[in-house]
């Protein structure tokens, strides 16, 4: 069963339309690039996958028991984000924030965030304050939050956005890990169309006049692929 299936969805606000016939899906192991030109509508969706906005139309269904507040989330981060006074450690619990119950943290979700610590590399940075950390630093720590929030689907909003390439290459390598290694499905906005080829399984480019969905083999042989990269080729 799909994780997400999209029918005919149109997207906008207050009437106004951003998107319209939006078709794809998201099986169980996925990992779905979003690319697009700017103003496409890409953040709109992720905001619509989220349940922060309601389709204007259509059928946005989530499937396999998933719940919106099961989705681990990476948001865009603006320059206010990235100077956020807390701990790495108090940053990655707050992944558990949507599963607390009561007023502490239980020790399963205090483990789960010093297993996900682990799995990121950034254990001995637990006790630095995260807006002290490089850009590389605080994708990690906040990827490790993101990874409290779910066992089934990252969403990713151009996470890569002023990360230098040595690091960008890595944080690529840590999704495919978590991809493949740990089997969560990805779903990543993303303007690095050369990575997108060459990680993700699927692609779905945003166009106003009608988008495309597909696996890789398939967009790198439409026309969307070929006027959007300009014949240049990444294999
Ligand atoms: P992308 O992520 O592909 O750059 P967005 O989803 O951010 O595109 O924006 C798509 C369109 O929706 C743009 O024209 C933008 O101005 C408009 N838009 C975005 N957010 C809002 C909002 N909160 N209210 C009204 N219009 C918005």
């Amino acid at each position: 069963m799909a994780l997400i299936d999209c029918k005919g969805v149109c997207l906008g606000y207050d009437g106004s339309v951003v998107a319209k016939d939006l078709n794809f899906c998201v099986e169980k192991g996925n990992y779905l690039c979003i690319v697009g030109e700017n103003g496409s509508g890409k953040s709109t969706l992720v905001k619509s996958i989220l349940g922060l906005i309601e389709t204007e139309s259509g059928h946005l269904h989530m499937g396999d028991g998933l719940k919106k507040r099961e989705i681990g989330y990476l948001p865009q981060q603006s320059e206010a984000q990235r100077d956020f006074p807390a701990s790495v450690r108090e940053v990655v619990l707050s992944g558990c924030l949507a599963s607390k119950k009561g007023i502490f943290f239980s020790r399963a979700q205090k483990q789960l965030a010093q297993q996900n610590m682990q799995r990121l590399d950034i254990l001995d940075l637990k006790d630095k304050c995260y807006r002290n950390l490089s850009g590389g630093q605080q994708q990690r720590v906040l990827l490790a939050r993101a990874l409290c929030a779910t066992k089934k689907l990252l969403l990713l909003d151009e996470p890569v956005t002023g990360l230098d390439p040595v690091v960008t290459a890595d944080f690529y390598r840590i999704i495919e890990k978590i991809n493949r290694e740990y089997g969560i499905t990805i779903i990543m906005v993303s303007h690095d169309l050369y990575s997108a080829v060459n990680y993700s399984s699927h692609i779905l480019h945003m166009k106003k006049d009608g988008s495309f969905f597909g696996t890789v083999g398939e967009y790198l042989e439409s026309d969307v692929y070929k006027a959007f990269s300009g014949g240049e080729s990444n294999a």
